[in-house]
C-alpha cells in the first residue's frame, strides 16, 4: 500500500511523524476488501459499481452512498468491522501516522449490520489492540452520530456509548448530509455525551452549509472542535472568535464539494482552506475517506503544499495544531510536540534548499 515517495518533498511528507482526527472507517475500505466483502454476500454490487466507487473524476461524487452500501449490504459479523479497522491502522501507520481518531456510525451498523453495539465496539477495540502491537499505531474511536436518521437514534447512540464506556472510544461526532440536518436537531445527544464526559465534534460548514452551522456546533452542541467548517470564512468577526478560541478545524484538502463547485483551474486558488490560516484559524489536514478520495495521509499534506501553497513552516505549525486538539492527555501532548517537532526539524533539515520551490 506505501507508494514509492516520489520526491524529497514527498519522502518528507511521508516520513513526518502525523496524526489524523478526521477520518471515516468505512471510508478506509480497501479495493480488495471491498470487493471480497462484496463477493461473500452474494456479489449484491455489480463489479462497475465497485470500480465507480473507487473511480475519482474530474468533478468527484460525493461518498456517502458507498458508505450506506457497507451497512445494508456487506458488514455482516463482527470480524468485518475488525478487518476494516486493523487494515485502516495499518495503513495509516504506513504513512507514519502514530496516532489516530476515526468515526464510526454505530446506528447504521446496528440497524443495517444487525450486529449489537457492544459486540461491534468489542470488535473495534480488539482491532485497534492487535494494530497497536503490530504497527505501534494508537487507535481512538470517536462514534458517530449519522444526521440522516433521526435525533432519537442519536440519543439511543449516546447511550449505548455510555453504558460500554471505555477508554478508547474517546467522544462523539455527527457526519452525513448536513442540508436540511442542522447541528441544534442533535442538542439532547450532544448534552447527554458531554455529561458522560466524553469529548465531541461535529461536521459543520460542509456542503456549502452557512457558517451559522458553525456557530451553532460551537455556542449549542458547545463542541470541542469542527470537522470541515470552511463557511466560516464567510463571516470574518465569527471567524476571529473561533480563531480567538482557538478551535481546531479538520479540514480535508480532496472534500468533494469544492472540486465539484469550484472551476478547476480557481479550485486551490479559491478554496477556503488556503484563507483559512490567514484569519487566524488552526487547521489540519486529513484524508476524511483515504481510499475513496484515493489519497493517503502523505498526499493530503502534499496537497497543503501543491495546492494550497503552504510552506514547511506552516506544516509545522499544522502538526501542532493536531497536536494542541487531539483527545490525548497533556503529559502525551507535551512529549510529542517535543518530540515530533525534533523529528520534522531533523528531516526538514535533510531536504535540498529549495524545497518546497518558492512561488508556489
Ligand atoms: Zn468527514
Amino acid at each position: 500500500m506505501t507508494p514509492v515517495p516520489a520526491s524529497p518533498l514527498d519522502a518528507f511528507l511521508h516520513a513526518m511523524p502525523k496524526l489524523e482526527l478526521h477520518c471515516h472507517l468505512f471510508g478506509t475500505v480497501r479495493h480488495d476488501s471491498f470487493a471480497a466483502l462484496n463477493r461473500r454476500a452474494g456479489s449484491p454490487l455489480a463489479d462497475e459499481e465497485i470500480e465507480g466507487f473507487y473511480t475519482r473524476g474530474e468533478k468527484p461524487v460525493g461518498v456517502l452512498r458507498v458508505l450506506r452500501a457497507l451497512d445494508a449490504q456487506l458488514v455482516r459479523v463482527p470480524d468485518d468491522v475488525h478487518r476494516l479497522t486493523f487494515e485502516y491502522l495499518e495503513d495509516a501507520a504506513a504513512h507514519n501516522v502514530r496516532y489516530a481518531e476515526f468515526f464510526w456510525n454505530p446506528t447504521g451498523t446496528v440497524r443495517d449490520s444487525g450486529i449489537a453495539y457492544p459486540i461491534a465496539q468489542q470488535a473495534i477495540l480488539r482491532a485497534i489492540h492487535d494494530a497497536q502491537y503490530e504497527f505501534g499505531i494508537t487507535g481512538r474511536l470517536i462514534a458517530a452520530i449519522d444526521r440522516e436518521a433521526s435525533p432519537e437514534a442519536a440519543v439511543e447512540m449516546v447511550g449505548w456509548v455510555t453504558a460500554n464506556r471505555c477508554e478508547e472510544v474517546i467522544g462523539i461526532g455527527i457526519d452525513y448530509r448536513e442540508v436540511d440536518r442542522p447541528p441544534e436537531l442533535f442538542l439532547q445527544a450532544y448534552r447527554d455525551a458531554r455529561r458522560a464526559g466524553l469529548k465531541t465534534t461535529a461536521h459543520a460548514g460542509e456542503f456549502g452549509m452557512p457558517w451559522t452551522n458553525v456557530r451553532t456546533a460551537l455556542e449549542l452542541l458547545q463542541v470541542d472542535r469542527i470537522d470541515h467548517g470552511y463557511t466560516v470564512v464567510d463571516q470574518p468577526e465569527f471567524a476571529r472568535e473561533c480563531a480567538e478560541r482557538g478551535v481546531l478545524f479538520t479540514v480535508v484538502p480532496t472534500n468533494s464539494y469544492y472540486l465539484r463547485t469550484l472551476p478547476p483551474e480557481r479550485w486551490a486558488l479559491d478554496h477556503p482552506i488556503r484563507r483559512m490560516p490567514g484569519l487566524g484559524l488552526r487547521i489540519h489536514p486529513n484524508t476524511d475517506d483515504p481510499t475513496l478520495h484515493k489519497v493517503t495521509p502523505t498526499q493530503a499534506w502534499g496537497m497543503m503544499v501543491r495546492d494550497f501553497g503552504f510552506g514547511l513552516d506552516d506544516l509545522r505549525g499544522f502538526m501542532h495544531n493536531g497536536l494542541a486538539g487531539a483527545w490525548i492527555d497533556d503529559t502525551t501532548r507535551r512529549a510529542w510536540r517535543v518530540q515530533w517537532s525534533a523529528e520534522f526539524d531533523a528531516l526538514r533539515a535533510r531536504l535540498p534548499q529549495d524545497t518546497p520551490p518558492s512561488g508556489m
